[in-house]
Formats: C-alpha cells, sequence, structure tokens
C-alpha cells in the first residue's frame, strides 16, 4: 500500500500560511511504515483539485487531502472528490442533524451555506470531526480511495489519530513501523560525515540513512521499516555496523547520550577527575559537565577572553592546564586559551599518562561558536580518553 498526500488551499500556495499540516501527515504515516512518494499543493480550483486527484489515483491506492471542507464558496474539495469519482453531492439529514445541534451548542444561528457541509458524494463513508463542523470523507472506486480531511490542524490531527489510521490499518493490514537507532559524532563537520557515507545513503532503501547537524553533534539516524522489534533489529545492526566503520573511533554515542555524560564515564572508569580553565568558553563546558551530573568533574576557573597576541597559547593553554589541575587537587587538567588579536584557540589536556596540545583558529567569538568550541574541547578529551589517535577534519569554531 503507498499514499499520496494533496494539500488543498491557494495559501498555502501564496505561503500566506505554512504547510504543518503535510509535515504532520507525513511523519504520521511515516511512523506507521506507510510509504509516502509524492505531495502535491494545489490552489482553490474544482478542475485543478480534480486534476491533481486524478494523477495521484494513477499512482497511489489512498489519497489523503487537507483543506477546503468548510462552508464557503472557495471550499471546493467535495465537489471536486465527486467529479473524480462521477457521483453526485447528496444532502445528508444526520450530518444536518449534527451541525444544527453543533451550533446550538455554542448559540450561533446556522447560515444556508452550512448546509453545504452536510453533503457528501454519494456512496462515501463519513469520518466524524470531534472538533469542528466539518467532517472528513472517504470515496473511492477501483483505482483507489481518497480521504478528506479539514484543513484545522487540530481538527486534523485528531481525525488522523481517531478515525484515519485504524480505518487503514484495518483495510490494509498494516503492522509495520518505523525503528531508529541514533549514532552521535561530535567534533567534525556534517559535510564530512556526508562523504564518508554517501555511497551507503545513496545504495541502501530499508534501513535509510539521515544526517543532521547541531552545533553539539552530527547526529546519524538509520532508520528501518520492519513488522517487528527483532526484525528491525537485524535490519539496523549491519548498517550500523557500516557506518560505524566509516567511522573509524568517532561514534561517540547513541540514543540519548551526551558528549558530556560520555567524557564523565570514561573518566570514571579509570578512576581520575578532571579541572578545567576556560578561556573563550566562558564556562561552558563546567556547565554541560555540570548539568550532566558529572562525578568526575573537579572544578572550573573561567578567563576573561581578552587582549593577548596568538604567540605562546598554546603555553598558556599548558600553564593553565597545570594549574587548574593542582587547584582542585583533579588527577587531569584541560586549559583552553584564547588570543582575541590572532584568533586563536589553543588546547591542552593533561593527564598521568601525558599530554596532548592542540591549536585551532576561531572566526568570531559568539555563544554558537563557543558552544562549538566547548563541543570540540571535550570530543578531543574524549578521543584520548577512549584511545582514538585519528586525526580527523575538524569542524571549525
Ligand atoms: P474550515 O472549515 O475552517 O474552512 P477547511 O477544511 O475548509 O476548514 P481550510 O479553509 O483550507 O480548511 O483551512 C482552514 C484553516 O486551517 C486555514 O485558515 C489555516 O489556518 C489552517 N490550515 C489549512 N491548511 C493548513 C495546512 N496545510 N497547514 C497548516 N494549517 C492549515
Ligand atoms: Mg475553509
Amino acid at each position: 500500500m503507498n499514499a499520496e498526500i494533496v494539500m488543498i488551499g491557494t495559501e498555502l500556495l501564496l505561503g500566506q500560511i505554512v504547510d504543518t499540516n503535510a509535515a504532520h501527515i507525513g511523519r504520521t504515516l511515516g511512523e506507521n511504515g506507510i510509504s509516502l512518494y509524492q505531495k502535491t499543493t494545489v490552489g482553490d480550483n474544482r478542475q485543478r483539485i480534480v486534476r491533481v486527484l486524478e494523477s495521484a489515483l494513477a499512482r497511489a491506492d489512498v489519497i489523503i487531502t487537507s483543506g477546503g471542507l468548510g462552508p464557503t464558496e472557495d471550499d471546493l474539495t467535495r465537489e471536486a472528490v465527486a467529479d473524480v469519482f462521477g457521483r453526485k453531492l447528496e444532502f445528508r439529514q444526520e450530518l444536518f442533524d449534527e451541525l444544527v445541534a453543533r451550533f446550538a451548542s455554542v448559540k450561533r444561528p446556522i447560515t444556508e451555506n452550512n448546509k453545504k457541509q452536510a453533503t457528501a458524494p454519494e456512496g462515501a463513508e463519513i469520518i466524524p470531526n470531534p472538533n469542528g463542523t466539518a467532517p472528513g470523507i472517504i470515496c473511492g472506486d477501483s483505482r483507489g480511495e481518497v480521504i478528506c480531511l479539514p484543513g484545522v490542524p487540530l481538527e486534523l490531527y485528531a481525525m488522523l489519530e481517531e478515525s484515519v489510521l485504524p480505518y487503514l490499518r484495518r483495510r490494509y493490514g498494516l503492522k509495520a513501523g518505523l525503528y531508529h537507532r541514533v549514532l552521535k559524532v561530535c567534533g567534525v563537520g556534517e559535510s564530512w560525515v556526508d562523504s564518508r557515507m554517501g555511497d551507503l545513503m545513496a545504495r541502501l532503501e530499508n534501513p535509510t540513512i539521515g544526517v543532521l547537524a547541531s552545533p553539539e553533534w552530527v547526529r546519524i539516524r538509520i532508520t528501518a521499516r520492519a513488522e517487528s522489534e527483532d526484525e528491525a533489529r537485524e535490519l539496523l545492526e549491519p548498517v550500523e555496523q557500516a557506518v560505524r566503520e566509516r567511522l573509524p573511533g568517532l561514534v561517540m554515542g547513541t540514543g540519548d547520550d551526551t558528549l558530556e555524560g560520555v567524557v564523565d564515564g570514561l573518566l570514571q572508569q579509570r578512576g581520575w577527575t578532571l579541572a578545567v580553565a576556560e578561556t573563550f568558553t566562558g564556562g561552558m563546558i563546567a556547565q554541560r559537565l555540570t548539568a550532566a551530573g558529572a562525578r568526575a568533574f573537579a572544578g572550573s576557573t573561567v578567563f576573561a577572553c581578552s587582549g593577548t597576541t596568538g604567540r605562546g597559547v598554546d603555553k598558556r593553554a599548558r600553564d593553565q592546564a597545570e594549574a587548574v589541575r593542582d587547584q582542585f587537587h583533579a588527577t587531569c587538567g584541560l586549559g583552553i586559551a584564547a588570543a582575541p588579536e590572532s584568533r586563536a584557540l589553543a588546547g591542552e589536556f593533561v593527564t598521568p599518562d601525558g599530554r596532548h596540545t592542540w591549536t585551532s583558529h576561531y572566526r568570531d567569538l559568539d555563544p554558537l561558536n563557543q558552544l562549538r568550541a566547548s563541543t570540540i574541547f571535550m570530543e578531543r578529551v574524549r578521543r584520548v580518553l577512549a584511545g582514538v589517535d585519528t586525526e580527523h577534519q575538524d569542524a571549525k569554531v
């Protein structure tokens, strides 16, 4: 079974409203294992809606529409669906009675054009709308079926969940669902991750791979369509393996793992503690470790980011790392030094096993880049602790 969605409304075409219904329907169908290959948006024009529905019926089994079920002149979905299936619109007394009752309950007079909402193509099934006046419609023939929902988001969401999905499950015996696994990578650019996995992403159909970047990490989401958790695991595991092989040592964690949580775990495994001296990041590393409840975090100092040239910035990072380690009686020290004049950035991580120095440059000092820098330095610490020694193309601050 595969579906298409048709979004009806001139306001959508003209960008006067943003089409959040399509996103919601798409996500919901996906989560329920229903294949969706195409979406069309069409204005409030009867002939054009008919043409769009006919061409969608030639490709898909089920067409879900949104909008155009209201009482006004430009609400034309009912008429268009009747045209598509060669049926007449018939007046339904039971729908009218419900409308009358609904209007009475809100003490509003029912108008002549509301009568339109009590009509449906001959033989159509009705979908109740508990939150509004426009009921939904299901109408079909040998080509497939069209399910019409109103455009008001809350009405559409409820009808999709309470009526349409149960109907589709019954009718098509749907069992499949989508199962995800998320791998997180830090301190490298999204495009680099993309380039490492381009072939996998292009080749795979089930599971599929998506790459999503944020200042904190790049998330690699592997999505399988399967009928059970066991089947999903069989599909996901080899792909997860393939992704990990392409990003050796770089997968920081999965699911809800955070970098600060992972770093804390690695420190605890060795019985080590960490003190941090932060320039540029303004305490963000301390804040993140604290928020994660890091037991291995011993304390921090924050330095102003001002005034010095780049010379000796790595030496300063080293001095700070050692000083802060001693100040908080920690096993390890992380020092970050910056030189605003030359925009140089340096980090030093000292452990009982040795020292590791990194130097880099930054573009601007702003909260986003501070977050990026805190991620990059924590990821460096993670790589040292996890014994990952490869130099990868680093994300820029
Ligand atoms: P009504 O009975 O309210 O007229 P309708 O089925 O005719 O319902 P529309 O007139 O197309 O639906 O849309 C009603 C309202 O719902 C719009 O003004 C808009 O605010 C919202 N809406 C419609 N379509 C969408 C959409 N695709 N995404 C988000 N909001 C939408
Ligand atoms: Mg309307």
